[in-house]
């Protein structure tokens, strides 16, 4: 893989619980992005959420007050579409999800379905019905294959939580006997197709995340430099129940210096590959 020349190093950067919370700007996280453009550091805005495209989502971003192109952002909803355009090139898919999965499977080759698909796809769908679940499970039950574009079991709205993609898959497994290949994070199929979108290596790569279970999860399993911030779903004290550890645990996105974060993400893979030739001889 071809990689930047220039860049040393490069950020991906959940988005909910990271630069915004319930709709409101964290603050710092603005003149952070700010920073990265300026200084030309390569970055990505890594979610979940399959609900809305790339533009809509820079869009959202910019109305915030973080100005971005929507080359910056990289939704499950892409990761998906672009997964199943290699598993089942011009392939068939019926879908439980809103615009966001509808257009990248649009944009990768895909044609939507209401019969006989290659493929069963779910995202984050707040319009579902028991009809198209129905339908759904009988494409399943006749041989469909089972895709879930992320399992997060809920999601956090402005006034409380509400049931997220994986507790629509669950319905699917549960009444099937089938079970969902889930292409989001902490999936490696999303994070690795993520950082190569950087054209980084993964010990160029960091990411930075409020969840544990997905963004930490997901970025430790690849090797990338894991940065926890405690402004979303993770707090300090749910900390030590989890067997795997953010390298670095900050209190927000404002108190992150990308120069001396890169520094040590750099300095953490020098000394990771000394000690493998130590091993080897
Ligand atoms: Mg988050």
């Amino acid at each position: 893989m071809a990689c930047r020349m220039n860049a040393k190093h490069g950020y991906l950067i959940d988005m909910d619980g990271v630069v915004y919370r319930g709709g409101r700007l964290i603050p710092g996280a603005a003149a952070f992005v700010n920073r990265l453009v300026e200084n030309e550091i390569p970055f990505l805005f890594l979610t979940n959420n399959s609900q809305r495209t790339r533009r809509d989502i820079a869009t959202r971003l910019e109305r915030l007050g973080i100005r971005i192109s929507e080359e910056n952002v990289y939704t499950c909803a892409d990761a998906t579409a672009s997964y199943l355009a290699r598993q089942s090139p011009g392939g068939t898919a019926f879908v439980i999800g809103e615009g966001g999965l509808l257009t990248a499977l649009h944009d990768h080759g895909f044609s939507i379905v209401d019969r006989d698909p290659d493929f069963v796809v779910v995202g984050e769908c707040r319009t579902f019905n028991a009809e198209v679940m129905e339908q759904a499970l009988n494409m399943l039950v006749n041989g469909a294959k089972f895709i879930a574009t992320n399992l997060d079991p809920n999601c956090p709205t402005s006034s409380g939580t509400r049931p997220g993609c994986g507790a629509l898959v669950s319905m699917l497994e549960s009444a099937s006997g089938r079970t969902a290949f889930s292409v989001g994070k902490p999936s490696p199929v999303m994070m690795r197709s993520a950082r190569k979108e950087l054209m980084l290596a993964a010990s160029q790569t960091i990411m930075i995340g409020d969840t544990m279970s997905t963004d930490i999860l997901g970025g430790h399993q690849l090797g990338y430099y894991t940065v926890l911030v405690l402004t979303g779903t993770t707090s300090k004290e749910d900390l030590p129940q989890f067997s795997y550890q953010p390298d670095e645990v900050v209190s927000s996105i404002a108190s992150i210096n990308d120069e001396r974060l890169a520094e040590q993400a750099l300095s953490r893979d020098l000394s990771l590959s000394f000690e493998s030739e130590l091993s080897a001889v």
